[in-house]
This record gives C-alpha cells, sequence and structure tokens, in this order.
C-alpha cells in the first residue's frame, strides 16, 4: 500500500521586507510579499527522500493560508510533491496555533496520512509547538525537532541532536514529525520540476467541507490575544568613540550611561 506523506507548509511574510501589525493587532499580511517558509523546505526535502526509498509513496502538501498561499504550495510542488490542500476561509482571519492546528487536523483526517511531516518553526511566528499539538489533536505519537529521519517497517525513525546528547527515536505510524535546519538541504526546483507543477492537483478547503464552525477559529475562537504592539523606535545614528588616549574609559562610561555594564 502507498505512504500517504503529508507535508504541512506555511506561507510567510518575506523577513527581508518592511513588517507591519494591522489595525486589529494581527500581522498585515497584504502588504507584504510572501512565500514558502525557508525552514518548511527542509520538510518537503525529508518528505521526497522518504519518498524515493519507499516501494510506492503519495506526497501532499498542505497549507492554510490566503489565497497568495498557493505560492508556497507551488514551490513545493515544484520541489516534487505531488499534489496540494489548501485551506482558504475569510473566517480564518486571525486564528491562533490553536485554530490552525485545528484546521490542519481536519484537513489532514480528511486527505488521509501515514506520516505528517513539519517544519521545526515558522519563520514568522516561531512557536515551535504547532507539530506537537497537531498530533495531540489526531491521537497519534509524536518525533519532534529531528535532524534525520526515516520510515522502515511500519514505523518513523530519527535522530533528534540536543546540547548534552542525540537521542535515537522511533515511533510507529501513523505518526507526526517534524524536522530541523540540520535534516539535510533542501532541493532547488527545477526547471522540469516548475513545468510539471503547474499542472499537479491544488485542492481548495474552506471550513465548511472540513465541518469547523466559525467561532472555533479568528479572533474570537483564538485562546491568545495580543494586548498591545508599539513600534519600534527608528535607528539612530549611533556614538562613535574615537580614541585619543582615553577611548577605553569613553567606552566604559557609555555602556554603563546604557546600563550595559
Ligand atoms: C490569514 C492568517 C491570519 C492569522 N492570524 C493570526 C493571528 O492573528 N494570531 C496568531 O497567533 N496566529 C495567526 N495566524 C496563524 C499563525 O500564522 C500560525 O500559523 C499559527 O499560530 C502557528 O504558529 P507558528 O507559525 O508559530 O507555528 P510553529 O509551531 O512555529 O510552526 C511549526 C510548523 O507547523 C507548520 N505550520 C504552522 N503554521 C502553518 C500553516 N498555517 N499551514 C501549514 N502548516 C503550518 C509548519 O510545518 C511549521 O514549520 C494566522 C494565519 C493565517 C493564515
Amino acid at each position: 500500500m502507498s505512504l500517504r506523506i503529508v507535508v504541512c507548509v506555511k506561507y510567510v511574510p518575506d523577513a527581508t521586507g518592511d513588517r507591519h501589525f494591522a489595525d486589529d493587532l494581527t500581522v498585515d499580511r497584504d502588504d507584504v510579499d510572501g512565500l514558502l517558509s525557508e525552514l518548511d523546505e527542509y520538510a518537503v526535502e525529508q518528505a521526497l527522500q522518504i519518498a524515493d526509498e519507499a516501494d510506492d509513496a503519495e506526497i501532499t502538501v498542505l497549507t492554510v493560508g490566503p489565497e497568495d498561499a498557493k505560492d508556497a504550495l507551488r514551490k513545493a510542488l515544484s520541489m516534487g510533491a505531488d499534489k496540494a490542500v489548501h485551506v482558504e476561509d475569510d473566517d480564518l482571519h486571525g486564528t491562533d496555533v490553536m485554530g490552525t492546528s485545528l484546521v490542519l487536523a481536519k484537513a489532514i483526517e480528511k486527505t488521509g496520512y501515514d506520516l505528517v511531516i513539519c517544519g521545526m518553526a515558522s519563520t514568522d511566528g516561531t512557536m515551535g509547538v504547532l507539530p506537537a499539538i497537531l498530533a495531540e489533536r489526531l491521537g497519534v505519537p509524536q518525533v519532534t525537532l529531528l535532524s534525520e529521519v526515516s520510515v522502515e517497517d511500519g514505523a518513523v525513525k530519527g535522530r533528534r541532536d540536543g546540547d548534552a546528547a542525540s537521542e535515537q527515536l522511533e515511533a510507529s505510524l501513523p505518526a507526526v514529525v517534524s524536522v530541523t535546519d540540520q535534516s539535510g538541504e533542501a532541493r532547488y526546483p527545477s526547471f522540469k520540476g516548475i513545468m510539471a507543477a503547474k499542472k499537479k492537483p491544488v485542492e481548495s478547503l474552506d471550513l465548511e467541507d472540513l465541518e469547523i464552525d466559525a467561532d472555533e477559529v479568528g479572533l474570537e475562537g483564538s485562546w491568545t490575544k495580543v494586548e498591545s504592539a508599539t513600534e519600534r523606535p527608528a535607528r539612530t545614528a549611533g556614538t562613535i568613540v574615537k580614541d585619543e588616549g582615553e577611548g577605553g574609559k569613553q567606552l566604559a562610561e557609555f555602556l554603563a550611561g546604557q546600563k550595559f555594564i
């Protein structure tokens, strides 16, 4: 039977662009270019390598995001994934990690899966908790932060590198894993891959398709709330200390004045 892999990929605001909060204190996603979260490219890469080793495998890439999030799906398809699922609904505006994990879990159950692969964190929210919450919602084992991953004999195996030790972990399928940026460089899409991606299926789902009530997601359904946000002050020119024999003293005085020492 085919190994069904679902890779969760997030469309994130380009970190090199100018980013702002909107009036309701959610991230303003309309006025900034977005892209496939770089950390999720590692998840796609590991899915492709696992599929290469399997007799028969199918990779679905899944995102919860606005219309433009299709760009992230196309990139993953051009890397080699087989098909994509895009969950989009106006009522998702302001959904936090609890709501996002609910939507992903329902979409994954609808798609069917043996293995779910996530990135270690998104490059915008960077909570790093979504894979664990997702596994809990799906009621399957989680093996997170792997720098090496493989599938053998109905189980997912991998290595998690910590500061003091490396652990070898294993879980029976179905399971959720997350992979780190140490898991192996992600491939660039080839020209052939980019052309092939245009013909691959992208299924669109909304909250009704997933039987999720609008009050379970969005700002209303969120467990977290941003109370206030303040713009970072503009950069100032800085202070130049010229060493004319008293440079060290002046530096120490400057640092003490800023309460760094
Ligand atoms: C239009 C829109 C508006 C939103 N507004 C808010 C808001 O106001 N407040 C708020 O807290 N959150 C909001 N979110 C959700 C938020 O962007 C995150 O998706 C969610 O909170 C998870 O947090 P994280 O990205 O830090 O997850 P992490 O735990 O850092 O992510 C780990 C991994 O989970 C997967 N993942 C995370 N998010 C997604 C996703 N959307 N689709 C597919 N895979 C994913 C990826 O594999 C990622 O590498 C919004 C999302 C959308 C699409």
